[in-house]
């Protein structure tokens, strides 16, 4: 019997919709998750191979800006924006940067080497290791954290319970968790390859996260879902109006360079500039109606500190091999 990875009930169900090759897609009615049959990324290399293979650590231009979720923590600063936080999975931006100057001590680790180095090189933090978060809470023996954060890496868990299980035992009594999902209940979210196995194996609402945060002995915060921005809605139009058509011919236009074509790239130009005062008067509109359907969720929770915890060993049923 398939039980559900987030809860362990029984009451799971198949969704065809969602399902793609080697994979199914099941949502539990019990505690509202999604997740993917079998519970099972590709590994290390895998992500090495493919995801990480889009962003060059080494490019001047490679720090992006920084996330929504890392611009609300940033005015959040848990634990008074002191203390020692662990960032698990760190990416590319200034964000841990950013953390360090507010007030935090901050230890990275990340299982990409690479992600490592520009964390280490670039933002100049001396304690990022890369290693696998469930060696790294097994085997780490020093001062227990104030603060954990991990922005975009629950979806990719084969472990999500066993995994926020695991960050007990290096949580102080009463420290925080911070973390970002993408939101499944986002305007269109069923084209994008990225949200589906084995890219990502669960796939969370607000509901279904604050719940299995709460059954996890974490007492929520805060639950976010970000705000509709026009870059979700020109996604959106472009998925379902193919909208697309249009920034390809401005693009050809733009690349001949020909000058018959100036007039008509200077015609889709204007055109284009009125599509995205449409899509901002659209996010307003969006931002009041649909509030459930931004492209992320964030939560900031704290561990129940009259919580006995137990010894690692006990609640890590399973590792597979990596
Ligand atoms: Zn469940």
């Amino acid at each position: 019997m398939l039980l559900c990875p987030l809860c362990s009930s029984d009451g799971v169900k198949k969704i065809k919709a969602y399902t793609s090759s080697g994979y199914d897609i099941y949502h539990c009615i019990s505690c509202d998750g999604v997740f993917a049959d079998p519970m099972k990324s590709h590994g290390k290399d895998w992500y090495e191979k493919s995801e990480w293979e889009y962003y060059d650590f080494n490019a001047s231009s490679s720090i992006r800006d920084l996330g929504w979720y890392e611009k609300v923590f940033l005015q959040d600063k848990p634990n008074n924006g002191k203390g020692l936080l662990l960032n698990i999975g760190c990416g590319r931006s200034d964000f841990l940067k950013r953390v360090e100057e507010t007030g935090y001590k901050v230890l990275a680790i990340d299982f990409n080497k690479e992600s490592i180095e520009f964390t280490k090189n670039r933002l100049g933090i001396k304690d990022a290791y890369a290693v696998d978060v469930f060696d790294f809470a097994k085997n780490y023996n020093g001062e227990k954290f104030d603060v954990v954060v991990f922005f975009e890496v629950l979806e990719h868990l084969d472990e999500p319970a066993g995994f926020i299980m695991a960050l007990k035992s290096i949580l102080k009594p009463d420290g925080y968790v911070v973390m970002s999902v993408p939101n499944r209940e986002r305007l269109s979210p069923q084209k994008e390859i990225w949200d589906y196995p084995p890219h990502h194996l669960t796939r969370w609402s607000a509901k279904s996260l604050g719940k299995f945060l709460e059954s996890n002995g974490y007492i929520v915060e805060k639950l976010l879902v970000s705000p509709i921005t026009a870059d979700s809605l020109v996604s959106v139009l472009k998925a379902n109006f193919e909208t697309k058509y249009i920034e390809d011919k401005i693009k050809k236009a733009d690349a001949r360079k020909a000058d018959k074509k100036i007039l008509i790239s200077y015609v889709f130009k204007t055109l284009f500039k009125l599509r995205m005062a449409f899509y901002r008067i659209l996010e307003i509109a969006g931002s009041v109606f649909i509030k459930t359907r931004g492209p992320g969720i964030y939560a900031l929770a704290r561990l129940k500190s009259d919580l006995d915890i137990p010894a690692i060993g006990d609640y890590i049923v399973k590792r597979p091999d990596r």
